[in-house]
């Protein structure tokens, strides 16, 4: 596959350190809230790249963090924890709620049908990875202890600035958003590693140190815990854009020093979903969780579609109307899909192997999911039977994870519950489908012709009571819910 490389600002054929096997990691929800659709828009196309990978027969081990302690709440050193503020607006303990939210980000996930890293590891269960990494980055000269914290030097690397060219002043991350200046440091890139000296004496979870009691800075996680799954050679790190700076940027930067070499070859960042007041964030307040589409009545794979239709390295500007165009479509091809007829032929093995040829070349370039829902709906007209278009469909879900046969099938149950026929005696029942009410409409049947037209009339009363009305047609019944 080809695939855009925000590290080289290219699009170039994708590589692996092994041969046939990705370490692939992913940054993962920060618990102190419900993951919004934005969020979940970064983790269903890393989900879609996974499973090309898969698909084109890599062997891939997916890494996941789960930020449950440090993320301060501004891009800045010296914001208040999320956690601890989590924890103070639901007056829950900051353990109970990053569990909380933790299985709230996975049920979602499991709604858009996103697969289950291989590894998952809370940010909390590594302390002793993170200590030793900050000890090896101090003794080789790339940390110092300043006003009780440890800091990176950035001035000790000399490709800090690998995703941007940002000057000096972009950089000044201390300064930003009116947040005061961190005097600690040497250069306003630097970062914290370990803090033992908070404006915040709250903080919740502390730890034992080297260094005296305190917490880790919020980019040493990801390094430490892919360090720990994936191995020193990272093939493919992923995460929304807001990632690139500062987050990924002092990842490579830590994670370089500590091994004396260079360590992910591939950047996959996902543009953000956007509203009409620009990115939809969690600490703004306002967003769009998966819980609130399913009240408003939408299937979660409708949200999934709508982000299949665009291609990852754009914003994707959410609204109302854009969600309900995608719905429509979403309902209009399973119907397309509960019209193919499984048992249509045998499976033209020519005709699937050459729509699978295209979809690996056309999503393979740069992960182009419009192009494989395109394909979709080429595969839907195929010259050639309904097995063989269902054979197809079926491979392309294995990507695309649209349940395009089980829903298609589904659809197709209903339907034909829809016309459902039970006789007996030579009575017919006709109804929705339903056997308990096929079974009271033919005793009431039986009833008739015994002419014990009191029981017939008591059960027709029972049906009533349960919604059903009964028409009697020659040679038996129809029934239908009123
Ligand atoms: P967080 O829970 O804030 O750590 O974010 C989880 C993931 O969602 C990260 O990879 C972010 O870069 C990504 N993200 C945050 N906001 C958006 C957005 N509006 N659109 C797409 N991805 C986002
Ligand atoms: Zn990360």
């Amino acid at each position: 596959m080809y695939l855009y490389n925000s590290a080289t600002h290219r699009k170039e054929p994708f590589r692996t350190h092994t041969p046939g096997k990705v370490e692939m990691y992913t940054c993962g929800p920060t618990v102190y809230h419900y993951a919004h659709i934005g969020n979940l828009r970064s983790y269903i196309m890393e989900d879609v790249l996974e499973k090309f990978l898969r698909y084109e027969g890599y062997q891939v081990n997916r890494v996941m963090n789960i930020t449950d302690v440090g993320h301060l709440a501004s891009d800045a050193d010296t914001g208040e924890d999320k956690m601890v503020k989590g924890a103070k607006r639901e007056h829950k303990t900051v353990m109970e709620i990053a569990q909380f939210y933790t299985d709230a980000f996975f049920e979602d996930c499991r709604k858009l049908e996103i697969k289950r890293p291989d590894h998952i590891q809370p940010a909390t269960g590594c302390i002793d990875g993170y200590i030793h990494m900050v000890q090896t980055l101090l003794d080789k000269g790339f940390a110092y202890l300043a006003g009780g914290n440890v800091y990176f030097d950035t001035s000790k690397t000399d490709r800090y600035h690998v995703f941007h060219d940002h000057d000096e002043e972009d950089l000044a991350v201390g300064v930003r958003d009116g947040v005061e200046e961190d005097t600690n440091k040497r250069s306003k890139n630097d970062f914290v590693l370990w803090f033992t000296k908070s404006k915040f004496e709250d903080q919740a979870l502390k730890w034992d140190s080297p260094w005296g009691v305190g917490y880790p800075g919020w980019h040493i996680e990801c390094s430490c815990i892919s360090l720990k799954y994936n191995g020193e050679f990272l093939d493919l790190h992923c995460g929304g854009i807001d990632n690139a700076f500062p987050h990924h940027t002092n990842e490579i930067a830590q994670s370089e020093a500590y091994l004396g070499h260079p360590w992910c070859t591939q950047w996959f960042h996902v543009h953000h979903l956007n509203t009409g007041s620009g990115k939809m964030s969690k600490s703004k307040g306002e967003f769009l969780t998966v819980s609130l589409l399913e009240e408003k009545g939408y299937d979660p794979l409708a949200y999934r579609f709508f982000c299949l239709q665009s291609h990852y390295r754009k914003g994707l500007v959410f609204t109302w109307e854009n969600l309900d165009n995608a719905a429509t479509a979403y309902q209009k091809l399973i119907k397309r899909v509960a019209a193919l007829q499984p048992e249509d032929g045998a499976v033209d093995q020519g005709v699937k192997e050459a729509y699978r040829q295209r979809f690996l070349e056309q999503v393979g370039n740069d992960l182009n999911t419009a192009q494989g829902v395109t394909l979709v709906y080429d595969a839907l007209k195929a010259q050639t039977n309904d097995a063989t278009r269902l054979a197809i469909l079926q491979d392309y879900d294995q990507v695309l994870s649209l349940n395009l046969l089980e829903k298609g099938a589904q659809l197709r149950a209903r339907q034909s519950a829809q016309t459902a026929q039970q006789s007996a005696g030579g009575y017919t029942v006709t109804g929705e489908g339903d056997p308990a009410i096929d079974a009271l409409v033919l005793a009431r049947g039986e009833a008739k012709k015994a002419k014990n037209f009191q029981e017939a009339d008591r059960i027709r009363a029972q049906l009533k009571e349960q919604g059903v009305e009964v028409t009697d047609v020659p040679g038996g019944a129809v029934w239908k819910r009123v």
